[in-house]
């Protein structure tokens, strides 16, 4: 196979970000500082957010949110099998409980018809994903968490510059939380961020990012600054560095561009792959809403494929093609079963899916080329 290797995701960074990396690197001030801030008010015009926190990465946002809205042992939070084990490990390491509601077979989302029955008394947080970046029926989430009382978590990992009737997500609703890793849709390195509507709880979360203190390094040690600080609890060490912000920068001014790629890209699979037997494609819901396309998802049928899933994907790498696997159920792990005694049949939709759901390769940088590459390795499998 002469033709190079082409993975399921690769980020394009620009050489004005890399530049504006080395400047960062020659300035002295490499860590927290004003490129973080700048990159802030970057983040809350573009989401339309009061509130928004840099941070080392959604993984980090997703805990300190739960954190900061005083989650504790015996609290229970409700999320989605279908997800990174991040949703739930953040769950576990604020010493809740997760409890699991089923998707729905079409858009992978949470299925908001079933959560109602998943709330009991020592429920506290609603905590769905944007799945592949496709909006979860905002209305429908916020409607159900408003008549029981509990706050939302949207883990919106997949979902920057996705739309829900015609407003960002970030935008409105309690709290989302956005991933800037290396295949998300646009990336800082590592990173993410929190926005929210609710200023008190963006306090508490500035607080913890950062030891607990109440003024951030650069504050202390600029010329402005003032050194002296207080501790106010015990905090982690959380925080974005500026070198980080430096490519977030970049990459927030092009990724409405990107998107546009990877849904010219995901459309392109959609007309190709419609016709085809061994496709299940991904759904979509009534309501308007603009996909941010972080994964293209259709699920392979292993009768018509004569293949599984985990072969498929053997098979396309031999063909110098990555594919990526997001994601198997979450309850089927082994510390899932063990500690909160889930079980195959647990979440029968989740499960079917688990099995059978593949990412084909989409990226902005990804050439039509490319993509015709990806079909024809398809139909010489299938054929
Ligand atoms: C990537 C991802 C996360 C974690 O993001 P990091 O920035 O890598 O910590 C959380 N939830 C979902 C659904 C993700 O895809």
């Amino acid at each position: 196979m002469s033709e190079t290797f082409l993975p399921f995701s690769r980020p394009s960074i620009s050489r004005a970000a890399i530049d504006d990396v080395v400047a960062c690197l020659e300035s002295g001030w490499i860590t927290t500082g004003p490129r973080v801030a700048q990159f802030t008010e970057a983040l809350k015009d573009y989401l339309g957010a009061p509130y928004v926190l840099p941070l080392a990465s959604a993984t980090a946002g997703l805990h300190l949110t739960l954190l900061a809205m005083g989650i504790k042992p015996g609290d229970e939070v409700i999320t989605t099998p279908m997800t990174f084990a991040a949703t739930l490990n953040t769950i576990v390491l604020a010493g809740a409980k997760p409890v699991l509601v089923d998707i729905e077979p079409d858009t992978l989302n949470i299925n908001l018809n079933e959560v109602e029955d998943a709330i009991t008394d020592k429920t506290r947080v609603i905590m769905p994903v944007h799945f592949a970046g496709l909006p979860v029926d905002l209305d429908h989430l916020y409607e159900i968490a408003d008549r029981h009382d509990l706050r939302v978590i949207e883990d919106a990992a997949h979902a920057i510059g996705a739309e829900y009737k015609g407003k960002r997500i970030g935008s409105r609703g309690d709290t989302q939380v956005f991933s800037f890793h290396p295949n998300k849709n646009m990336t800082t390195g590592e990173g993410g961020c929190v926005a929210t509507q609710d200023e008190e709880l963006a306090r508490k979360i500035g607080l913890l990012r950062f030891h607990g203190i109440d003024r951030e390094s650069w504050n202390r040690y600029g010329k402005s600054g003032n050194q002296d600080y207080e501790i106010v609890l015990p905090g982690y060490k959380y925080n974005m560095m500026d070198i980080q912000a430096a490519i977030g920068l970049h990459q927030l001014k092009e990724l409405d561009q990107f998107i546009l790629r990877r849904e010219e890209l995901a459309n392109r699979y959609q007309e190709a792959l419609i016709d085809w037997p061994q496709w299940t494609l991904p759904g979509n819901p009534p309501y308007p809403h603009r996909h941010a396309w972080h994964l293209y998802t259709p699920l392979l049928n292993e009768v018509t494929a004569k293949m599984n899933r985990d072969e498929f994907m053997q098979t396309m790498k031999e063909k110098n093609i990555g594919t990526g696997l997001h994601y198997r159920a979450v309850h089927l792990y082994p510390f899932y079963r063990e500690r909160f005694g889930f079980k195959e049949g647990d979440f029968p939709h989740a499960e079917y899916v688990s099995e059978r759901i593949v990412s084909l390769p989409l990226f902005p940088a990804m050439t039509d080329a490319d993509h015709d590459r990806v079909l024809d390795v398809m139909y010489s499998i299938f054929k």
